[in-house]
This record gives structure tokens, C-alpha cells and sequence, in this order.
């Protein structure tokens, strides 16, 4: 019957298609579950200083899935975003995030690090984004200072005047700001002097070939460049070989994250590689 009707018809009843949209309504509802069961982990990634001193770390999510085992991110975000529960997990990383850092702050650590947040374009145009942030840091206690959020271009250039000002009512508690994988997007020199930033994030994609691609290596030296008259910080991602690392600190990267330091670990195994040796 459906190949009477015509092929676009036909195509409605593609088994392929149809495969793939069962399933993930079922990883849906196993994603809201999941949230529900308390199945989220909050991994924690390391970024030094190029003495290998820890300068901060980054917070990743994981799904510790109860058949499948540990699940990253890049499988359950985008559904999460396209169904509106990335607004509860989102919540639930940053209540994470600051319980996170209250515990580093109450433990033998001597020195104070910051923890970044990633953030969705939907989480961070909720009419009460800033609300949120400020009630979770509030409750918990955690230090603004400590606290930054990393954002995309994308995300930014949705809205950059309502990015402006959702960015300085949370900087005036602190609160820090990153642009994400940085490169990959299409941001303007003039919004980039616009954004109140404090850090550009090299997106990894630039550092994975710059000992052999001379477009990546020019791109990487142009952002660190840039960075430098705008007077912001750069953070390298996805730093995996002593060569990368030699190339960045030559033209003047300070901050540095990738498995070459430390691979995304559970927030608390962080705390204890920080704790001095007994
Ligand atoms: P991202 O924010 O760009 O995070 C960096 C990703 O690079 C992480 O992947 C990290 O594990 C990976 N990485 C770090 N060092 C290296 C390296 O040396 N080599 C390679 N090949 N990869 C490295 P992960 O944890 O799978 O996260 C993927 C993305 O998921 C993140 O990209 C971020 O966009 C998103 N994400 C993670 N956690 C959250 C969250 O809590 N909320 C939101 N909205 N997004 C999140
Ligand atoms: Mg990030
Ligand atoms: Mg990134
Ligand atoms: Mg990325």
C-alpha cells in the first residue's frame, strides 16, 4: 500500500527511519530515568600551567548507565538538548559543580583552583538562568570566583546583547566566563571585543594537527595572538603529545588540558591526587 502512494510516502514508512526514531524515544525515557535515579556523574578533567602545576579543571558529565556501563556526553546531550531535559541535567551538574568545589575548599587543598561549567544554549536563555546560578551558589556556599562557565560561539551570537547581559550580572558576583571551542564558530573580531570574556578555550580539532597541518598551526598562533592583545587567557584542549605542548608554550599558551596531563577522572579521585603526600 505504501508503494502505491508514491515514494515519499514509502519513505514515511522506512523501517530504518522508524528503527531510529524508537529508539531514541526509548533513550529518552531512559535518560529521564536515569536522571531521576541519580545515574549522572560529575568527571572532572585537570588544567595545568606548563610546570604542570593545576590550575583548575574542567567538569564533564558521564552517565553511569546501569546496563551499558559509562556513557559520555556526546551520546545524551544532544538528545537532552533537543528534549528539554538537558534544563534538569544542566541544573543538576551545576549543583554538582558547586558542592564540588565547597568539599576542595574545606579539604587540606592549598591552592584555589576554579571549576568550569559547559552550558547549553536553552539552559543559559532561560528567562531565570541567572537566578539559578546565583540561588546554587548561594545554597550551597560555594565561591563565585571559583566558578566559570564555558559557552560556545554559537551560543554567544544566538543573542549577543542578552549574552552581554546575562554574562554581567553574573561577573559581578565573580563568576567567570570561557568561550568553548574556540575557532570552530564565526565570531567577529567586534563581538569578540564586545563579549565580557576571560578565557578563549583553542577547540581541540586545532591542536590535534598543528605539528603537521601549517593552516592549524597559523590558526593557533592567530587565536593566541589575539588573545594576547585582548587580554584574555587561553586554554589548549585536547593536548596529547610533548610536541603539542612544546609548540603552544613556544608561542605563549599558559594553560593547558589533555590526556599528555590527565584524562577526565570522578571529581573525588581529583581531590586526592591534590592532597599532599603523607
Ligand atoms: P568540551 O566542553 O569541548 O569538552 C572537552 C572534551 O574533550 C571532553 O569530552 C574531554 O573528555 C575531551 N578531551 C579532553 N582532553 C582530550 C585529549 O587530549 N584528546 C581527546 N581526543 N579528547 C580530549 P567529553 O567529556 O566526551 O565531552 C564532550 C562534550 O560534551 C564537551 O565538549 C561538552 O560540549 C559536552 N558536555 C560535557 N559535559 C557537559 C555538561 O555538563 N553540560 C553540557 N551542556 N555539555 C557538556
Ligand atoms: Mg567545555
Ligand atoms: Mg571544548
Ligand atoms: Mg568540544
Amino acid at each position: 500500500q505504501a508503494k502505491a502512494a508514491g515514494r515519499n510516502t514509502q519513505r514515511f514508512f522506512d523501517p530504518d527511519m522508524q528503527a531510529a526514531v524508537s529508539m531514541r524515544a526509548a533513550l529518552e525515557v531512559d535518560l529521564r530515568r536515569g536522571l531521576n535515579q541519580r545515574e549522572l556523574l560529575l568527571y572532572c578533567q585537570p588544567v595545568v600551567d606548563s610546570s604542570g602545576k593545576l590550575l583548575g579543571a574542567e567538569a564533564l558529565v558521564r552517565w553511569n548507565h546501569p546496563r551499558r556501563g559509562l556513557v559520555l556526553p556526546g551520546e545524551f546531550i544532544p538528545l537532552a538538548e533537543q528534549t528539554g531535559l538537558i534544563l534538569p541535567l544542566g541544573q543538576w551538574v551545576l549543583e554538582a559543580a558547586c558542592a564540588q568545589l565547597v568539599q576542595w575548599s574545606r579539604s587540606a587543598l592549598t591552592r584555589p583552583f576554579f571549576l568550569s561549567v559547559n552550558v547549553s544554549v536553552r539552559q543559559f536563555r532561560q528567562p531565570d538562568f541567572v537566578t539559578q546560578v546565583l540561588g546554587a551558589l548561594q545554597a550551597s556556599g560555594a565561591n563565585p570566583e571559583r566558578l566559570r562557565f564555558e559557552l560556545t560561539e554559537s551560543l554567544l551570537l544566538t543573542d549577543v546583547e542578552d549574552s552581554i547581559a546575562r554574562m554581567e550580572q553574573l561577573r559581578r558576583h565573580g563568576v567567570g566566563f570561557s568561550m568553548d571551542d574556540f575557532g570552530t564558530g564565526y565570531s567577529s573580531l567586534s563581538y569578540l571585543k564586545r563579549l565580557p570574556l576571560d578565557q578563549l578555550k583553542i577547540d581541540q580539532g586545532f591542536v590535534r594537527d598543528l605539528q603537521t597541518d601549517p593552516n592549524d598551526a597559523a590558526i593557533v598562533r592567530t587565536i593566541l595572538a589575539l588573545a594576547r592583545s585582548l587580554d584574555l587567557s587561553v586554554v589548549a584542549e585536547g593536548v596529547e603529545t610533548p610536541g603539542q605542548f612544546e609548540f603552544l608554550q613556544r608561542h605563549g599558551c599558559q594553560a593547558f588540558q589533555g590526556y599528555l596531563f590527565a584524562r577526565p577522572m570522578p571529581a573525588g579521585m581529583l581531590e586526592r591526587a591534590l592532597l599532599p603526600a603523607p
